[in-house]
């Protein structure tokens, strides 16, 4: 099949620096607090118009909620042509509310074309905040709409922060970028990308970096022992990869490997998905993705640290060559596998990647996975499911996830659970015994294969694609976790 090719590039003309000639703005987005009266910070603009917006906001017509978002004409011809609002509420602004409320208010534009935007609330937002302003504005300006011929999302020609500094923009569209990487893996049909395309597509990403790729095909995957990742790409007429990032730039410390599940089509194999389970499975490789997004930020950034990217990449297909069930597979390490359910084949190839990461000899092993359905039964949708070996490994994660403000929440991993991946003819069996604790199972399965090393394990079934849209972001991928990795990458 021949896919079209996505015609959407993301390209943003972001600067630092104001204008004089405030008429050459489309929008100036300004911020307002939850207060009674105008601040004084929007005295000049109140003046064009004689005292419009303290009018507006004495009646109560303009509010300071957080997050509300008000669209004005201005009426005169010396300012800016509309001025868009921005409730900022009544506490200080998180480095959350400075991604999400800067996204929300470039999103809010995107209906139709637009020159040159100005963000001017940099000042409500600690400077440390102010990257976190241009990656949401670049998040907003990505969305899933690839294949439309025209454009749902029309891009201004240009979005200024006069109060930032060149570095924080610069870090910001980095991160910005990032997160958009992951995504646009993500959101792309699994006719266009898949084990081989994926591969590929690092290799481009990272061709004139630091970083280097090196890519295991199907027989490479054979000599290094890798029948689980194999196993798992058998039914497929599109063989499975796995691909190696590194960026060493940190000395000799030992390095941190980043493990994501790239299971790029999920059909549930011969353990077949009902066709509404089915319809998303495209998103079965975000975890992978979610680690190029990160090897990229750390890539851009030039972070001095080591740290390798593993994506564990097989397409999970239904044909006469299909794994199946109740067949044993001897993975890398040694172990084996019994399949009782092919349709759990995300850790089945994670069994094969996590034992590539060991061979690094890591201090920490991250993996991230949309794994399991359980996960978002005990959660719900916006909440990673983390679960570790080593508490102060996690701890550390969590830490610097509420830095950024991405939730994410442990689940228990007692060693009672342990008997519930045994099995009869293997050493253990690839789903747990019945449903009950199915997101622990997965990880009790998972912890086989990183023997003592301090490793987190993160599921990120629910967050990583979303139904609906919300205010500061399209519906689809979501890029979860990419910043709160580089943040702990950097602490
Ligand atoms: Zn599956």
């Amino acid at each position: 099949m021949k896919m079209p090719e996505s015609n959407f590039d993301v390209s943003v003309n972001l600067t630092v620096g104001s204008t004089d000639q405030a008429s050459t703005i489309d929008v100036l987005i300004v911020g307002l607090p939850d207060q009674d009266s105008l601040p004084p910070s929007l005295g000049e603009l109140d003046r064009l118009g004689g005292s419009w917006l303290t009018r507006l906001v004495e009646s109560g017509q303009l509010r300071g909620n957080r997050g509300e978002l008000t669209t004005l004409g201005v009426p005169t011809d010396t300012g800016p042509k509309m001025l868009l609002v921005v409730g900022l509420g009544e506490s200080e602004l998180s480095r959350l509310d400075a991604f999400e409320l800067t996204a929300a208010a470039i999103r809010s534009l995107l209906d139709r074309p637009r020159g040159r935007v100005e963000v001017r609330f940099a000042d409500e937002v600690a400077t440390e905040h102010h990257d976190a302003m241009v990656a949401g504005a670049l998040t907003a300006c990505e969305g899933q709409a690839l294949y439309r011929s025209e454009p749902s999302l029309k891009l201004p020609t240009e979005i200024a922060f006069p109060n930032l500094s060149q570095e924080q923009l610069d870090r910001g569209r980095v991160i910005g970028e990032s997160i958009n990487q992951a995504r646009r893996m993500v959101n792309e049909p699994p006719a266009v990308l898949y084990p081989a395309s994926f591969a590929k597509t690092v290799i481009n990403l990272f061709a004139d970096s630091e970083t280097s790729v090196e890519v295991w095909d199907e027989n490479r995957l054979a000599d290094e022992g890798c029948r689980a990742i194999l196993a798992v790409g058998s039914g497929s007429a599109r063989p499975p990869r796995l691909v190696i990032m590194s960026h060493l730039c940190g000395g000799d410390e030992p390095p941190i490997v980043l493990v994501g599940k790239g299971v790029t089509f999920d059909s549930g194999g011969l353990s077949l998905k009902p066709s509404d389970a089915m319809i998303d499975m495209k998103c079965d490789m975000a975890g992978a993705a979610t680690v190029v997004g990160v090897m990229h930020a750390l890539s851009c950034l030039g972070i001095q640290r080591n740290v390798i990217g593993l994506c564990g990449l097989a397409e999970n297909m239904v044909s006469g060559t299909s794994y199946k069930l109740g067949d044993v597979i001897k993975t890398r390490s040694g172990k084996t596998i019994e399949i009782l359910n092919t349709d759990a084949e995300g850790r089945v190839v994670l069994a094969d990647t996590l034992d590539v990461a060991k061979a690094f000899q890591p201090r920490a092993i991250i993996d991230l996975a949309t794994l399991t359905g359980a996960c978002m039964v005990a959660l719900g949708r916006d909440v990673v499911g983390a679960m570790t070996n080593n508490t102060d490994l996690l701890k550390q994660i969590e830490s610097a996830a509420a830095g950024e403000g991405e939730l994410i929440w442990e689940l228990p991993m007692f060693r009672h659970y342990d008997d519930q991946v045994k099995s009869k003819v293997a050493d253990i069996k690839n789903i747990g015994d019945g449903r009950w604790g199915g997101a622990i199972t997965a990880a009790k399965f998972l912890e086989n294969f990183v023997d003592e090393l301090p490793w987190v394990h993160l599921d990120i079934a629910g967050p990583a694609f979303a139904d609906q849209p919300k205010p500061h972001r399209d519906a689809g991928a979501t890029g979860v976790m990419v910043r709160t990795l580089l943040r702990w990458i950097e602490s």
